[in-house]
């Protein structure tokens, strides 16, 4: 007892006596934090430091506030939106086809290209002061997925534009000058715009772009104008082939201090007329054959003039910074819509084609193995949609959080990837023919290049998420850097010493925390709600705690070495991610209104959640290298083993059952996918044999009743089966029309297109009757 009263009015002395602690604790602390700091380059401290940091700070915090989740605005479409969105959106619909789009034209039709321009769909991110149409990032997202469910060649040509690219730099960045001139023709779709970054040399590692210019004077427009001599070599770029703009990257240096800024000023951006001598664009890449524009860009010694830098002069040098602190919102928004969209097509045609589609006598959505694959469509669905909605009502809040748009973009697409897999199982044969009945394998086809651009997933899973969200979303890393950073080393330990103080407390905190919701089984952690959800809420809390105790021993002991053990700091980016979705799929509950039927789908997809979580946890410390580290963590953490199982069977079978059954649940889940009343639509047909057999089942009921008894054939289908029907009197009249249309409904559902062979060998596709 003595001995432990002594322990403690040690520490506190140790801890309480500032002199005491600077001496003993702060500054060898200190000048430990600054051998360990992992070394940053200054594109790496940009991208560090650029968008900001919102729920993803309270996940990190081990003790998130769930009624601020909760408080948090599900933005609403305003008038204009909505107009748009039943109006314009909806004729463009109408206008897509997209098997000709892709199989025939290789090109967006020139009516649609002049519909997308004329409408203002290029500019939803542009003010109304210059035309454009000024769209939240809610509605921006739901345009855009809502053409995904038709054409992800057309939703790209629409994305694009409305996401990092010439639009938002000029808004942000723009002369006056450069906005009143090039806002306009954008908005008016005069000037199609692209964004050239990326060339052979460098992709994932962008900030070292060969490409290159060099300020010194030049001729302009037959005046002798100070400028800059550019080169460059970029790929990959998405409508560079029909571009009238070209935004370009380029490394700047001005060997001669024209800008008395020095010789290196770096990455710049500028906006060069594709129409200017020397500029190079026009050949096009096939991108897993998507018929979106995208290809190359290239100049050799192209003189522009200064002002052309976006921003001006004073911008010159100051491109990666731009471009990092714009890349939050479009990569929260356009390819987590496009993932979403194929959620939404795929839960509602698959629950179809499940129904429609029959194997040994009966419809394959019954048999179980097909019900563990619709469990995943639907449980993920409702976990992708509830990450867009949070994520945009972020946007929408007029933050720009830069984790949570790259665990938004990664998550997705690979939940997206999932779904379309299951999907195309599935489907079978029916997802695999291509033609113009195929709603599936455009789509499907698309998945890596949601996967690549933006970040392609890899890199973005293992460097972006963890790599930034540590650093980002700790209450307290960046600022002792900052601190370790400072020129005044005095000042800086004082400022570190203050910090070091609240970080122990911190520490302490989460590690005490941790054991006792370990050995309570987080029964004691807050819920912001009672009922079917609450236990969801403390499980997190929980596994919150975990990660931020995780985390600081992680870059204690690991210091610069995190950053390269990629392996290990993925599995606590995929906790933070985890526990970012589910904290989606708790909101997405509560602002629907508790919705009972939804609770399946709510269960699955939080079950599969925790259960990722405990899968990263159990990665992480089965290969942290500290080992006594890792043995501590899983005793503090977990001490009774990490159980949070995978999503229970009978969620998955209640999921299926709900995706066969044509109600208004149905409806809420996949209300972006687009569909017509009209037998022979891509997606029209299948919706319409679906809707009709369910309308028949009890006349179908009679029918395999009276075929058992031997009263009609078992072999019989269309006509022929409401013939023998009518003829044994097992159906009426009327039954046997309505029977007739739903046979050939059904059978319409069921084929696939086919074609003659010599169309297929001259790539003309067009389909057979
Ligand atoms: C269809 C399409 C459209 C595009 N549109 C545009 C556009 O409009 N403008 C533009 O500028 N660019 C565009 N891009 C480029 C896109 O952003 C790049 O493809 C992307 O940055 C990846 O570069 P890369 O393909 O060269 O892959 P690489 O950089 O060669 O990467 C290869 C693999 O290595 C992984 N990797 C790389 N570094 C790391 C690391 N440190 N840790 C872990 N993994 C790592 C990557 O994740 C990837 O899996 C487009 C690309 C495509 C395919």
């Amino acid at each position: 007892m003595y001995v432990l009263l002594i322990l403690i009015a040690v520490i506190a002395i140790v801890l309480g006596v500032p002199d005491i602690r600077r001496s003993l604790i702060s500054r060898p602390a200190f000048a430990f934090f600054k051998r360990v700091l992992p070394p940053l380059s200054a594109t790496e401290r940009d991208a560090m430091e650029a968008g900001d940091v919102w729920w993803d700070g309270e996940l990190f915090s081990g003790k998130p506030d769930w009624n601020r989740l909760l408080r948090t605005t599900n933005p609403k479409f305003s008038a204009d939106e909505q107009a748009f969105i039943d109006n314009q959106l909806e004729t463009l619909l109408a206008m897509i086809d997209d098997f000709d789009i892709v199989m025939q034209q290789r090109d967006l039709p020139p009516e649609i290209w002049d519909y997308l321009k004329k409408e203002g769909f290029f500019a939803m991110i542009i003010g109304k002061e210059f035309g454009g149409l000024a769209f939240s990032a809610a509605a921006n997202s739901h345009i855009v997925g809502r053409i995904a469910t038709r054409s992800l060649s057309v939703a790209v040509s629409v994305m694009v534009p409305n996401s990092l690219g010439p639009g938002e730099l000029l808004t942000h960045y723009g002369t006056d000058e450069q906005k009143n001139y090039w806002l306009p023709r954008l908005a008016n779709g005069d000037a199609v715009p692209c964004f050239a970054l990326t060339g052979p040399e460098a992709g994932s590692d962008a900030g070292s772009i060969p490409d290159h210019g060099v300020i010194c004077k030049g001729e302009h427009e037959g005046n002798e104008v100070l400028g800059i001599k550019l080169n460059w070599d970029k790929r990959y770029i998405t409508l560079a082939p029909v571009a009238d703009v070209l935004g370009l990257a380029f490394k700047l240096d001005d060997p001669d201090e024209h800008l008395g800024r020095g010789k290196h000023l770096g990455i710049t951006c500028a906006l060069i007329p594709t129409s200017h001598p020397g500029v190079k664009t026009g050949d096009r890449h096939f991108p897993l054959a998507q018929a979106f524009m995208n290809g190359t860009t290239y100049g050799k010694d192209v003189f522009i003039p200064l002002d052309w830098i976006i921003g001006g002069q004073d911008y010159a040098g100051k491109g990666w910074r731009m471009l990092v602190e714009c890349l939050s919102a479009g990569r929260g928004i356009s390819l987590p819509a496009l993932a979403t969209a194929s959620g939404h097509v795929a839960q509602r045609m698959t629950g179809a084609y499940a129904y429609v589609r029959h194997q040994f006598g009966l419809p394959i959505g019954k048999f179980e193995g097909v019900q563990a694959a619709m469990g995943r469509i639907g449980g993920l669905n409702y976990s992708v949609e509830s990450m867009r909605r949070l994520t945009v009502a972020a946007l929408c809040e007029g933050q720009s959080p830069s984790v949570v748009t790259a665990m938004t973009k990664y998550h997705m697409t690979e939940m997206g990837r999932t779904i379309g897999n299951d999907a195309l199982d599935i489907h079978a044969g029916k997802g695999i023919q291509m033609g113009p009945r195929n709603y599936l394998a455009s789509n499907y086809m698309g998945v890596p290049i949601s996967i690549t651009v933006e970040g392609a997933n890899i890199l973005t899973r293992n460097l972006m998420i963890f790599g930034q969200g540590a650093t980002r979303c700790h209450p307290y890393v960046m600022k002792e850097m900052a601190a370790a950073g400072n020129p005044d080393e005095e000042a800086g330990l004082r400022e570190f010493d203050q910090l070091l103080i609240k970080h122990i407390g911190f520490a302490a905190g989460n590690t005490l925390s941790a054991f006792w919701h370990g050995l309570t089984g987080a029964r004691f952690a807050d819920s912001p709600v009672s009922g079917e959800t609450a236990r969801y809420y403390q499980h997190l809390s929980r596994m919150s705690r975990g990660l931020a105790l995780s985390a600081d021993v992680a870059m204690l002991t690991l210091g610069g070495d995190l950053k390269r053990k990629e392996m290990i700091s993925a599995r606590l980016g995929d906790v933070l991610s985890h526990l970012y979705i589910a904290s989606a799929v708790l909101k997405r509950f509560e602002d629907d209104g508790r919705q009972q039927a939804d609770l399946p789908f709510v269960r699955y997809s939080l079950e599969h959640h925790l259960h990722q979580i405990g899968v990263a946890f159990d990665g992480f410390l089965q290969n942290f290298p500290q080992r006594i580290m890792a043995g501590l963590l899983r005793v503090l953490i977990f001490p009774f083993g990490i159980h949070y199982k995978a999503p229970a069977d009978i969620h998955a079978q209640s999921i299926s059952d709900a995706m066969m059954i044509p109600d208004a649940t149905r409806d809420r889940h996949t209300f972006l996918c687009y569909w017509r009343d009209d037998e022979n639509d891509v997606t029209g047909h299948m919706e319409l044999a679906f809707q009709k057999m369910f309308k028949l089942q009890d006349v179908y009921k009679r029918l395999r009743k009276a075929q058992k008894k031997g009263q009609i054939g078992a072999d019989l289908n269309g006509d022929a089966l409401a013939d023998a029907a009518l003829q044994a009197e097992v159906i009426d009249q009327s039954t046997a029309a309505e029977l007739r249309h739903c046979e050939r409904l059904r059978m319409s559902a069921i084929a696939v297109d086919s074609f003659a062979s010599e169309d297929v060998k001259d790539g003309k596709f067009k389909a057979l009757d």
